[in-house]
C-alpha cells in the first residue's frame, strides 16, 4: 500500500507553519508550498492502524506504517501509544505533521450515556451538550481527536438497526441535537486540550435505506432532501463540525460518496463548509460493487471529483491519486483543496503545536463522579413513562417484587451499539438497581427465558415467583447486537417468546410492569393490554438500571417523551407524525388493524398532572417580515415537581405543494413545581418557521394561513404580503 516518499528539500528551521502564532491559513499555504505530491496524497489517506498496539509492544508494529499518514483509526487508546505514533510522524517525516487520531466515540468513551435514539427523548440538549462534553474529556486525555459523531440521519423505518445511533423520525430534533452534540465535543474552541473534532454523518439519506435495509439505496426526490435529510446536516454545519462523512449508500442512483450536487454544490458551495469530508468505511471502492466505477482508479477519481477529500480505510486514493494527477484526469487544485482543508482542522486542533497528550492515569481520566453524574440525568430524563394504568407506579418501598425477564440481569445489552469502551462490569444491572432502591422490600428473581429462542421451561419458576409478590416487574427487550450497524430486523415486535412470558404472567392478574431496553421503537400492539404500566428505558448506558429503578420507586419523575413513534405493528413501518396531507384522510385505513400507531411522536406520560391552557398570540395577521410571539401557560396540576417539554407545531393547510400534516418548529423543556403555572413561548420568524424549501434549497414563504399548534391546542394565524 505505502509507496516510498520522494525527498524534498530540507527547508529553513523556523517556517511560518510551525509558528503557532501565524494566521492558520498562512501556514496552510506556507506548509502547502513545501509538499510534494506524495506527501499531500498521504494526508489524505486513514488506515485502521494499532488495535492491539500497547506499551509493551510499541516497536516491530510501527514500522508498517509511513510517518506521514494523514489519519488513524482504531488505534488502541492509550496516550502512550498515541504519543510514540505521533513522534514518528512529528520526528521522522520530512515535514512533521502530525497524524490525526480518529475513533467511533458515539455515546461516550468509558463513561457511556444513553443511545442517541434515547438522548433525544429527554429534549434537553444541554444535557446532551455536556455528556458529549465528557466523551470529548475522555478521548482526548485516550489519545483521540476526532469523532465520527453525531448520527444525524433522520430515521423513519425501525426495522433499520441504525436508528439507535440517531435522534429520531424528526428534521428539526435532529438539526437540535446536531448543534448540541457538535458543540459539546468541539467546545468553544477546537484548540482547547479538552475538545475533538466532530463529524456529521451519513451525508445524507442514509436513514432512507429501503425496507430498513442496511448498505443499500435510497429513493429520495430533491423535495424530499432538502425538506427533511439535509436540515439536521445544514444545523451541524453552521454550528461549527469540523468533519462530514459521506455514506455507503445511493441517492436516487447517484452514491453518496460520489455525489458532487451534494458533497460539493450543495454542502461546501452553498453552505460554504470549511471543513473535509471523510468517506465512510470502504465506501470509495464500493462505488464499484454499486455499479458506478469499473476500476479502482475510476472509483477513487469520481470520488475525490465529487468532493470527498479523505478516504477512510480503503487505500484508493493512496493507490490512484499520483497517477490521476500526472494523466490530468484529476485537476491539481481539487487535490490541494482537500489537502488544504485536512491540514486546517490539524493547525485548528493544534496538532502541530500540542501533537501530545498528557499520560494520566486510567482513573483520572475514567468515570469520574462528575461524569457519571451527567449521564445518570440523562438516562432519567431520556426514560419514557410510555403507559400507567390506574397509577400503578410508582410502588411503595415496601411491596414485594418479582424481578423477572432476561434483560434483569443483563450488563452489556444496557449499553447499546458503539459502546467505545464501556465494560459490561462497570454497568448496574436493573436488578441490582432495584434492590438498592427498594431496600425494604422481599425482591425475588427468575429469569424466565432467554431473549429468543422456544425453550419454555423457565416460564414455571417465573410463575411461581410471580404468584407470590404484589408487583411483577417484567424486564424485555433486545440484546446490543441487534440494533446498531448491519443490524435490521423484519419484525420490530418482541420475539415471541419474550411476549409468551408476558402473556402467562398477565393470567395470574397481579399487576405487570414492563421495562424495556432496546435501541429502537417496538410494535407492542400485541401485549400492550396485558401489562398495567410500560417504562421504556432505551439502552442507557453505564449507569445502567439506577434510573429506571428511581422511576419505579417515585425518586425521579419521568420527563422523557418520544422521538420517534411507536407502530402498532411492523406493517404499519413506515409511520412517523409528519407525514404529509393526504387526500381522503378518513378513509384508506388498514382492514386489520389501526392506521393510529400505539404511541406517537411526544408520547411521554408523568406522574402529575400538566394542564395547558390557552394558546395566545399577540397577533393575529402579521406581514412576512414580522415576528410573531405565541404562548401558553402550563400548570402543575398534580402533587409533585415535575419537567415538561412543550412541542410547537406548524401546519401550512393550503400552499402551492402538498406539506406535512404538522411540523416541528420549537420544543422547550422546564420545570414547574406544584401549584405553579408556567408560561412557554415560542417566537416564530414567519421566514424560518412558515416556510418550506422547494426542491433546490429555495425556502418560499407564502401568504396565507397557518395553524400552531402545542399539544391539542390549536391556533389561526394569517400571514400577509
Ligand atoms: C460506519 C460508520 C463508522 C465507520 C468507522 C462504518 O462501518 O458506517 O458509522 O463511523 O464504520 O468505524
Amino acid at each position: 500500500l505505502f509507496g516510498c516518499i520522494s525527498s524534498g528539500n530540507r527547508d529553513d528551521k523556523f517556517p511560518v507553519y510551525k509558528d503557532k502564532n501565524a494566521p492558520i491559513e498562512s501556514r496552510v499555504r506556507d506548509l502547502m508550498g513545501k509538499m510534494t505530491l506524495d506527501e499531500k496524497i498521504y494526508q489524505l489517506m486513514q488506515v485502521a492502524f494499532g488495535k492491539n498496539m500497547t506499551v509493551n509492544n510499541l516497536g516491530g508494529e510501527m514500522d508498517q506504517i509511513p510517518p506521514e499518514i494523514g489519519s488513524l483509526i482504531y488505534v488502541n487508546q492509550d496516550p502512550i501509544v498515541r504519543n510514540a505514533l505521533q513522534k514518528r510522524a512529528v520526528e521522522e517525516s520530512r515535514l512533521g505533521i502530525p497524524i490525526l487520531f480518529a475513533n467511533d466515540i458515539i455515546h461516550g468513551f468509558k463513561t457511556i450515556y444513553p443511545i442517541s435514539l434515547g438522548q433525544a427523548c429527554s429534549w434537553n440538549p444541554e444535557i446532551v451538550k455536556q455528556a458529549c462534553t465528557v466523551a470529548a474529556k475522555e478521548s482526548r486525555s485516550s489519545g483521540i481527536d476526532w469523532t465520527f459523531s453525531p448520527m444525524v440521519d433522520v430515521a423513519r423505518d425501525p426495522r433499520w438497526g441504525r436508528v439507535a445511533e440517531g435522534y429520531g423520525e424528526d428534521p428539526y430534533t435532529n438539526a437540535v441535537f446536531s448543534i448540541a452534540s457538535v458543540q459539546g465535543y468541539q467546545g468553544d474552541d477546537l484548540a482547547d486540550e479538552n475538545s475533538i473534532a466532530a463529524c456529521l454523518k451519513h451525508y445524507v439519506g442514509y436513514g432512507a435505506s429501503e425496507g430498513g435495509r442496511d448498505y443499500v439505496y435510497t429513493e429520495i426526490s430533491k423535495q424530499t432532501l432538502w425538506d427533511t435529510y439535509l436540515p439536521p446536516f445544514e444545523a451541524g454545519v453552521n454550528a461549527g463540525a469540523a468533519t462530514i462523512m459521506s455514506g455507503f449508500h445511493d441517492i436516487s442512483g447517484v452514491p453518496a460518496s460520489a455525489n458532487h450536487y451534494t458533497l460539493t454544490a450543495v454542502l461546501k458551495e452553498k453552505w460554504g463548509f470549511n471543513g473535509f469530508v471523510v468517506s465512510d468505511w470502504n465506501s470509495i471502492k464500493q462505488l464499484k460493487s454499486q455499479g458506478v466505477a469499473g476500476s479502482d482508479s475510476e472509483a477513487a477519481l469520481k470520488s475525490i471529483t465529487a468532493g470527498v477529500d479523505m478516504d477512510m480505510a480503503d487505500g484508493l486514493y493512496l493507490g490512484n491519486l499520483a497517477e490521476l494527477i500526472k494523466d490530468g484526469s484529476l485537476p491539481i487544485e481539487r487535490l490541494d483543496d482537500a489537502v488544504r482543508r485536512v491540514l486546517r482542522l490539524k493547525f485548528q486542533l493544534a496538532l502541530f503545536d500540542r501533537p501530545y497528550v498528557v499520560e494520566a492515569s486510567e482513573e483520572e481520566r475514567y468515570l469520574l463522579a462528575e461524569y457519571l453524574s451527567i449521564a445518570e440525568r440523562l438516562a432519567e430524563e431520556s426514560s419514557v413513562l410510555l403507559k400507567n394504568e390506574h397509577k400503578t407506579l410508582p410502588i411503595s418501598k415496601n411491596v414485594a417484587l418479582a424481578i423477572i425477564g432476561p434483560m434483569a440481569k443483563e450488563q452489556e445489552s444496557l449499553l447499546g451499539s458503539w459502546s467505545a469502551h464501556g465494560e459490561a462490569e462497570d454497568v448496574i444491572s436493573i436488578y441490582e438497581a432495584m434492590k438498592q432502591e427498594f431496600p425494604e422490600s422481599k425482591i425475588t428473581y427468575a429469569k424466565g427465558c432467554d431473549f429468543e429462542g422456544i425453550d419454555k421451561t423457565g416460564f414455571s419458576e417465573a410463575l411461581n415467583v410471580a404468584r407470590k409478590v404484589e408487583v411483577v416487574i417484567l424486564c424485555l427487550g433486545e440484546k446490543k447486537s441487534w440494533s446498531g450497524e448491519n443490524a435490521s430486523r423484519s419484525t420490530i415486535s418482541l420475539p415471541e417468546i419474550q411476549e409468551d412470558l408476558l402473556l402467562e404472567l398477565s393470567k395470574l392478574d397481579k399487576p405487570i410492569v414492563l421495562l424495556l431496553s432496546n435501541g429502537r421503537p417496538l410494535a407492542l400492539g400485541a401485549i400492550e393490554p396485558n401489562c398495567q404500566a410500560i417504562v421504556e428505558m432505551w439502552q442507557p448506558g453505564v449507569v445502567g438500571g439506577t434510573p429506571v429503578a428511581g422511576i419505579i420507586s417515585g425518586r425521579i419523575n419521568p420527563s422523557g417523551k418520544l422521538a420517534m413513534t411507536f407502530p402498532f405493528s411492523t406493517g404499519q413501518i413506515p409511520i412517523y407524525y409528519n407525514m404529509r396531507q393526504q387526500g381522503r384522510p378518513r378513509s384508506g385505513k388498514y382492514q386489520d388493524i389501526t392506521n393510529k400507531p400505539l404511541y406517537e411522536f411526544t408520547h411521554g406520560l408523568t406522574y402529575t398532572s400538566f394542564k395547558y391552557g390557552d394558546l395566545k398570540a399577540n397577533k393575529d395577521t402579521i406581514q412576512k417580515s414580522e415576528k410573531l410571539v405565541v404562548e401558553i401557560p402550563i400548570a402543575n396540576m398534580g402533587d409533585r415537581d415535575g419537567a415538561e417539554t412543550a412541542h410547537w407545531f406548524v401546519t401550512d393547510p393550503v400552499s402551492s405543494i402538498s406539506r406535512p400534516v404538522k411540523e416541528l418548529k420549537y420544543f422547550e423543556k422546564k420545570n414547574i413545581k406544584v401549584g405553579e403555572v408556567t408560561v412557554f413561548r415560542f417566537e416564530i420568524d414567519p421566514m424560518r418557521d412558515l416556510s418550506y424549501v422547494d426542491e433546490t434549497g429555495t425556502r418560499i414563504l407564502e401568504s396565507g394561513e397557518y395553524y400552531i399548534s402545542v399539544k391539542n391546542k390549536k391556533l389561526k394565524i394569517t400571514v400577509v404580503d
